[in-house]
C-alpha cells in the first residue's frame, strides 16, 4: 500500500474504509502540554494501548502514518480470512458429491464478487478502529502523520511536538523485498498489494511455505489459480509439529498446489511479458506473486535521539516488562515480540498499560500464546512442542488421538487430523498441545485456558463435552491419560475388589 492514502481499488467499500482509517481532510488536534502516553502506530498494539489507557483516564496521543487498524485490518488477518472463506465455500461445495449433492462439476466462483464481499466486511469492521471513534468516543488525540522521536521525552508529528511522560512504540512490521536478484525489476505482490486484486491471477508463485504462504496458496488454488509454492525447507510450516504440517502438506498437494521443497529462488528474469522464476534444480514458473519476509518499522523513528536500542532486523529491544533502554519508552506488538500475532499485540498492550502507567510488574514471558494457521484443515498450537520440552530437560509424555476416532469428524467428512498433548511425565500437567482439524483455532482455546489457569488434563477429563462434537477429541485425550494411570497394581486391586463384591 506504500504511502498512498487510498486503499486500492478505488471502490465504494474502500472509500468507506479510507474515511474510517485515514479520513480525507482530517486536521490534527492542538496538542496537550504533556501527555501521560504518546503511542506511535495505530495497529492492534497501538489501538489497544491507546483505548485502554484513555479508558483509565490517561491523556493519550495516538500517531498513525498510514491506516488506523494497521496490518491486521487493512492488509493482514481480516482480508486474508475474507479471501479464505469463499475459497473454503467453493472447495466444500465441489467436494460435496460425497453427501449426494449433485451438479458439483458445474460450480464456479466469481473472484470479483468474492473480493467485493471481503472489502465490504473490512469496511464495516473498520468503524471500530476509526479515527472518529478514537477521537470522539474514546477521547484520544489522534494525529495522522509520521511519528519521530525528538529527544528522550518528545515526539514530532507533522511539525508538531508532543511531550510525554511515557511513550509506546507500536510501529509493527512491513513486507520486506526478498533478496532475490531481478525480483524488484520484475515486480511482485506482497500482503500489502495482493488483497487489492480484482482479477484472479492465472499463475501464482508463492515464495515461502510459512503460515501466510500456505493460507494464500490453498485459497488461491481453490479460487482457480495455478499455484506453485516454493519452500527452502524439506516440508511446509517448518515451525509446526511435523505430523501436523504433513497433513496440511498432503491436503494442499491433493488440491493441486504444485509444491517445490528444498527450493531456492536464484533469480527472476523477464521473458517478453512473462516473469520467470529461476529455481535451483531447474524449476521455473511463469509469474511471481507473493513476496515474503517482514522488516520491523524502526527506520524513520529517530530512535537514537531517544536512546532506544534496536536492531534493524529484530526490531526494538525490550526487557520482559516491555520497557526499552529509555525507561520512559515502552514497546508492544510485532515491533518487539517474537510471536507476531494480533492476539499477542493485544495481550502485550494490556501489559504495557499496567507497567508504563501504573507501576505494574507484569511480564511478557508469562503469556500463554496460542496460534493458528488457517489452512484447511487448520493447525493450532499452544505451549511447548516436544522438542522445546526436551531441550529444557523436561521429561515428556505425549498422547495423540486421531480425529478418525471422533464420530462427529467422521460424520462431517473431516477425519484428517488429530489432537496431541504433551504432558510433564508422571503428571497431568499440560506443557503444550497441537490440534489439526477444520476448527482447530476454536478448539485450542480449551488447552490455552487449562495452561493459563494451571488446570491439568484430569480437569478436562472431568468436563462434559457435548456429543457429537469434534471437541470430544480433547476429552478422549484426557480419557487416554486416565487409562495410563490404570497400572497393573491398580488393576489388581480393582479386580480383587470386584471379585469380593461377587462372592
Ligand atoms: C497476510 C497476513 C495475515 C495475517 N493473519 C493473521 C491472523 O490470522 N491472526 C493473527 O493473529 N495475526 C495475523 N497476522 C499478523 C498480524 O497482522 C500482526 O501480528 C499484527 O497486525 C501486529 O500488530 P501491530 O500493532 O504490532 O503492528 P501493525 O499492525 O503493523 O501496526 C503498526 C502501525 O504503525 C504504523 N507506523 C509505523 N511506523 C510509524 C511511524 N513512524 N509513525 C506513525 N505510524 C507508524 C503503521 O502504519 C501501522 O499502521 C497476519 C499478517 C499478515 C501480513
Amino acid at each position: 500500500m506504500g504511502r498512498q492514502f487510498a486503499i486500492l481499488p478505488d471502490t465504494e467499500e474502500n472509500q468507506a474504509l479510507g474515511e474510517n482509517v485515514h479520513p480525507s481532510g482530517w486536521t490534527n488536534p492542538t496538542p496537550a502540554d504533556c501527555y501521560n502516553l504518546v503511542v506511535i502506530g495505530a495497529g492492534t498494539a497501538g489501538l489497544v494501548t491507546a483505548a485502554g489507557a484513555a479508558g483509565l483516564g490517561a491523556k493519550v496521543a495516538l500517531i498513525e502514518r498510514e491506516f488506523m487498524g494497521g496490518d491486521c485490518l487493512n492488509v493482514g488477518c481480516v482480508p486474508s480470512k475474507g479471501v479464505i472463506r469463499p475459497a473454503r465455500a467453493i472447495h466444500h461445495a465441489r467436494a460435496s458429491g460425497e453427501f449426494g449433492v449433485g451438479g458439483t462439476e458445474h460450480l464456479s466462483i466469481d473472484f470479483g464478487k468474492a473480493m467485493e464481499r471481503m472489502r465490504r466486511i473490512r469496511a464495516d469492521i473498520s468503524s471500530h478502529d476509526s479515527v472518529r471513534r478514537y477521537s470522539e468516543t474514546l477521547g484520544v488525540d489522534v494525529f495522522l502523520g509520521e511519528g519521530r522521536f525528538a529527544g528522550p521525552n518528545a515526539i514530532e508529528v507533522d511539525g508538531t511536538r508532543l511531550r510525554f511522560k511515557r511513550a509506546a512504540i507500536c510501529t509493527g512490521a512491513r513486507a520486506a523485498a526478498p533478496p532475490i536478484p531481478g525480483i524488484g525489476e520484475a515486480g511482485y505482490l506482497t500482503n500489502e498489494t495482493v488483497f487489492s486484486l480484482t482479477e484472479l491471477p492465472g499463475n501464482l508463485a508463492v515464495i515461502g511455505a510459512g503460515p501466510i504462504g500456505c493460507e494464500l496458496s490453498q485459497a488461491f488454488r481453490r479460487l482457480g489459480s495455478r499455484v506453485t509454492l516454493l519452500e527452502m525447507g524439506s516440508h511446509i510450516l517448518p515451525r509446526e509439529d511435523p505430523d501436523a504440517a504433513g497433513i496440511v502438506q498432503d491436503a494442499i498437494i491433493a488440491e493441486g498446489v504444485d509444491l517445490i521443497l528444498n527450493a531456492k529462488v536464484a533469480r527472476v528474469t523477464m521473458e517478453g511479458r512473462e516473469k520467470v522464476l529461476h529455481v535451483e534444480q531447474g524449476e521455473s514458473t511463469k509469474e511471481i506473486r507473493v513476496g515474503i519476509g517482514r522488516a520491523p518499522n524502526v527506520d524513520s523513528l529517530n530512535l537514537e535521539s531517544a536512546g532506544v536500542v534496536y536492531d534493524p532486523r529484530r526490531g526494538v529491544d525490550v526487557n520482559d516488562r516491555l520497557q526499552t533502554s529509555n525507561p520512559r519508552v515502552y514497546a508492544a506488538g510485532d515491533i518487539c515480540f517474537p510471536y507476531k500475532f494480533t492476539h499477542t499485540a493485544d495481550a502485550l498492550a494490556r501489559i504495557l498499560i499496567a507497567n508504563a502507567l501504573f507501576l505494574g510488574r507484569q511480564k511478557s514471558s508469562a503469556l500463554v500464546v496460542p496460534w493458528c494457521t488457517y489452512t484447511d484443515p487448520e493447525v493450532a498450537h499452544v505451549g511447548m512442542y516436544e522438542v522445546d520440552a526436551k531441550a529444557k530437560g523436561i521429561a515428556v509424555e505425549t498422547l495423540t488421538i486421531p480425529l478418525a476416532d471422533v464420530d462427529r469428524a467422521l460424520l462431517d467428512g473431516e477425519a484428517e487430523g488429530f489432537a496431541r498433548v504433551h504432558l510433564r511425565k508422571g503428571s497431568d500437567t499440560i506443557l503444550g498441545a497441537t490440534i489439526v482439524s477444520g476448527h482447530a483455532g476454536d478448539m485450542i482455546n480449551e488447552f490455552s485456558l487449562a495452561i493459563t489457569a494451571g488446570l491439568g488434563l484430569s480437569a478436562i477429563g472431568k468436563t462434559i463435552h457435548p456429543y457429537p462434537t469434534q471437541g470430544e477429541v480433547i476429552k478422549k485425550l484426557a480419557d487416554a491419560y486416565n487409562r495410563t494411570r490404570l497400572t497393573p497394581t491398580v488393576q489388581k486391586i480393582l479386580g480383587a475388589w470386584l471379585r469380593w463384591q461377587r462372592s
